[in-house]
C-alpha cells in the first residue's frame, strides 16, 4: 500500500461518512478494504451483497477522492476474494454530520411500528442477505434509492421483521418522521370504515402526507372485491412516489403472481427494487437460535441447538415456536441446561402437529392450490391445458403425493380419473423445477402452510 493509496482510501471513508447515515456506513462501508490501485482502477474487497450499494451510491465518493489525491479519474472494481496480505486501516474522520430536519407542520402519526424488530436482531444468512441489505439502504436514505422496495418470500421468513426494522431505524434519526406500518388487510378495513363514517377525506389525507409507508402482505389487497379500495391505494401510491416518499411492500409472492390486483398497480411495484427472502439454511438456523437464546436465564447444550435446527427447517417462526415450548418446560422444571431430551420432550406436541401426522386430504390441496393460482378446483380436475391451469394441476398432484399417503392411482382418480403415470410425470416435473426455481419453492411453502 503506497502512501497515496492510503490517503485516497482515508478520503473515501471520510466522504462516505459524510454522505451516509451511521447505520448504512457501518453496514456497507466499515468492512470494505482497498486492496490496490492499478492503472487508475481501485480494487476494493467487499461482500457481493454490498457491491451494488457502492455502485449506486458511492461512485461520486470514489471520483472525488481520486481527483483530490491523484488528479485523475479513478474507477473501482470489487472483489470478494481475500487479498493475500490483507490490509486494513484505522478509520478516520469525524462523526457523522447530523442532518438538519425540517420541522413537521402536520400532526404526528401513530406509526404502529413494533420496536422489538431491529436490524441488529435480524440474523443475516444466504437467504435473506439481499433483502436485509436493501432494507438498510432504504432506511438510511428513504425515498431516494429503491422506491418502492418490494420484499417477497414465504411465511415466517422475516418480512414483517424487516419492514418494522426499517421504520425503527428511520425513527432513530427522525423521531418525528411520518411513518406508518400497516397490513394490506388493515388498509382495506380502514378504508371501508372511512366510507361508512364519512371520513374518507381524512383517511386519504393521512396516508398521502406520509414520509414512509410500510405496507405488509400486499397479496391480501387482491382479495378485496371492492375496486375502490385498490383505486384508493393506487392513488396513495402515486402521490407518495411522485413526492419521493418511501414505500416498502411485502408479499408472499412475486408481483407477477399477485392475483386479483390491477395490472397498473403490479407494474408500479416493480419500479424500484424487488428482493426475495428464501428459507434459512442450516448455519443460519443455528445462528438465529443462538441469537435468540442469549437472553434466556438458562443454557442450551450445543447439541440441543443443532437438534432444533434440524427439526424445523422451513421457517424462523417455527424455530421461535420451539423455543417458546422449551421455555415453558424449562421454567416449570427449573432447568439450568436444556438437553436434547428436554427439548425433544418439549416440542413433541409441535412435531405431532407437523404435516405428516395431520390428515391432509387431496381436496384441501386442490382447493388451496387453486386459490393460490387463481384457478378453480373444477379446472384443476378437468383437461384444459392453459399454462396457469397446467401448473396448478401439476403442483397439486405434486403436493398430493408429498403431503398425503395416497397411492398414485388414488391421486390420479381424484384428479378427474387420470392415469397414475400422469401423476408421476407431474411429480417429477415439479420436483425438477423446484431444484432450479426459488420462486416456485417459495410459492409451494406458502401453499403448504395454508394447507396445514
Ligand atoms: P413474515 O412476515 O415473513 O411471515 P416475520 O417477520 O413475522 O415473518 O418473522 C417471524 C418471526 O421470525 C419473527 O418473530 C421474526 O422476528 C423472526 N425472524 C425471522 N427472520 C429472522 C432473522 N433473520 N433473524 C432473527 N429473527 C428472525
Ligand atoms: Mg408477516
Amino acid at each position: 500500500m503506497t502512501e497515496n493509496e492510503q490517503l485516497f482510501w482515508n478520503r473515501v471513508l471520510e466522504l462516505a461518512r459524510d454522505e451516509l447515515k451511521q447505520a448504512a456506513y457501518d453496514y456497507f462501508v466499515a468492512d470494505a478494504r482497498l486492496i490496490s490501485i492499478d492503472n487508475q482502477i481501485a480494487t476494493i474487497y467487499l461482500d457481493e451483497v454490498k457491491q451494488m450499494f457502492w455502485r449506486q451510491n458511492l461512485k461520486s465518493v470514489i471520483l472525488t477522492a481520486g481527483f483530490e489525491i491523484f488528479n485523475v479519474e479513478i474507477k473501482c472494481h470489487f472483489t470478494f476474494e481475500e487479498p493475500k496480505t490483507p490490509t486494513s486501516f484505522e478509520e478516520q474522520g469525524e462523526g457523522l454530520v447530523e442532518e438538519v430536519l425540517d420541522t413537521p407542520h402536520l400532526a404526528p402519526v401513530v406509526s404502529n411500528i413494533d420496536d422489538k424488530y431491529s436490524f441488529d436482531n435480524f440474523v443475516q444468512g444466504e437467504g435473506n442477505k439481499w433483502a436485509k441489505a436493501a432494507a438498510i439502504a432504504v432506511a438510511s436514505s428513504p425515498g431516494t434509492i429503491y422506491n418502492p422496495l418490494f420484499i417477497y418470500g414465504g411465511p415466517g421468513l422475516g418480512k414483517t421483521h424487516l419492514l418494522n426494522a426499517i421504520g425503527n431505524e428511520i425513527l432513530k434519526d427522525r423521531p418525528n418522521a411520518r411513518i406508518r406500518y400497516i397490513s394490506a388487510e388493515t388498509f382495506i378495513n380502514e378504508f371501508l370504515k372511512s366510507l361508512q363514517t364519512g371520513k374518507k377525506e381524512e383517511m386519504k389525507e393521512s396516508f398521502r402526507t406520509l414520509d414512509v409507508l410500510l405496507i405488509d402482505d400486499i397479496q391480501s389487497m387482491g382479495t378485496s372485491k371492492m375496486k375502490a379500495t385498490q383505486e384508493e391505494f393506487f392513488n396513495t401510491f402515486n402521490v407518495l412516489h411522485s413526492n419521493n416518499k418511501q414505500i416498502v411492500l411485502t408479499s408472499d409472492r412475486i408481483p407477477d403472481q399477485l392475483n386479483g390486483l390491477e395490472k397498473r398497480l403490479v407494474t408500479r411495484f416493480s419500479w424500484g427494487l424487488t428482493v426475495d427472502i428464501t428459507p434459512p439454511d442450516y448455519e443460519t438456523r443455528v445462528a438465529i437460535l443462538t441469537n435468540k437464546i442469549q437472553e434466556l436465564p438458562y443454557d442450551f447444550e450445543q447439541n440441543t441447538i443443532e437438534y432444533l435446527a434440524n427439526q424445523f427447517s422451513a421457517n424462523v417462526r417455527d424455530l421461535e415456536g420451539a423455543l417458546k415450548d422449551i421455555d415453558l418446560v424449562a421454567r416449570f422444571k427449573h432447568v439450568d441446561t436444556v438437553t436434547v431430551e428436554i427439548a425433544a420432550e418439549a416440542i413433541r406436541a409441535r412435531k405431532n402437529d407437523s404435516p405428516k401426522m395431520n390428515v391432509i386430504s387431496i381436496d384441501d390441496i386442490q382447493e388451496q392450490v387453486g386459490k393460490f393460482y387463481g384457478v378453480t378446483v373444477k379446472e384443476i380436475k378437468a383437461t384444459k391445458r392453459t399454462q396457469d391451469i397446467v401448473l396448478a394441476r401439476q403442483v397439486a398432484m405434486y403436493l398430493a403425493r408429498e403431503m398425503t399417503d395416497n397411492s398414485l392411482p388414488k391421486i390420479g382418480k381424484s384428479f378427474g380419473g387420470r392415469d397414475h403415470s400422469t401423476v408421476l410425470h407431474a411429480y417429477n416435473k415439479i420436483k425438477n423445477m423446484l431444484a432450479q426455481d426459488d420462486n416456485l419453492r417459495i410459492e409451494l411453502e406458502t401453499i403448504k402452510t395454508k394447507i396445514r
